[in-house]
């Protein structure tokens, strides 16, 4: 059986702190305000494979008041969730990511995500596509006031 999850996050970005999304360091004047390290791509894509697998939200597993969560590599949140689907008996098939962020340009640093969340899930960078669009102005992307992210992961049970 095969199920589809989607996940969403969104961090307000300030001046003074680190960019990372993915698992990569992006050099940036501006970086998420977050209680672990803010990493967007990772939030939304443990809530898509929670979402797969019915499992809650990282809200429920990682609750931002437990200290132990304060400035985590959130890579180890998706290595926790990929042990959860894991023991619920799925594995990730394929994600489609998507960046909003005004500035600065994703593009040098995508392959390197792809590689980085391949190997976090156990599959091929080939499985894993990261797309990054700026908000045209709009917005609290477009403002440069906001990092969002969109997943969406296909699990295969079984
Ligand atoms: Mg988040």
């Amino acid at each position: 059986m095969q199920r589809i999850g989607q996940g969403y996050d969104i961090h307000r970005l300030a001046e003074g702190r680190g960019l990372r999304l993915a698992c990569v360091d992006i050099p940036s004047t501006r970086g998420p305000l977050a209680h672990s390290d803010g990493d967007a791509v990772c939030h939304a894509l443990c809530d898509a494979m929670l979402g797969a697998a019915a499992l809650g939200d990282m809200g429920r597993h990682f609750p931002s008041e437990d200290a132990r969560w304060r400035d985590m590599d959130s890579g180890e949140f998706v290595k926790q969730v990929v042990s959860m689907l894991a023991g619920a008996g799925g594995k990730v098939v394929n994600v489609d990511i998507t960046i909003g962020l005004e500035s600065p340009r994703l593009s040098p640093f995508i392959a390197d995500m792809r590689r980085n969340l391949a190997g976090l899930l156990g599959c091929e960078p080939e499985a894993v596509s990261v797309k990054a669009k700026s908000a045209d102005g709009l917005g609290p992307v477009g403002e440069g006031d906001a990092v969002e992210t969109r997943a969406v992961v296909l699990v295969s049970f079984g």
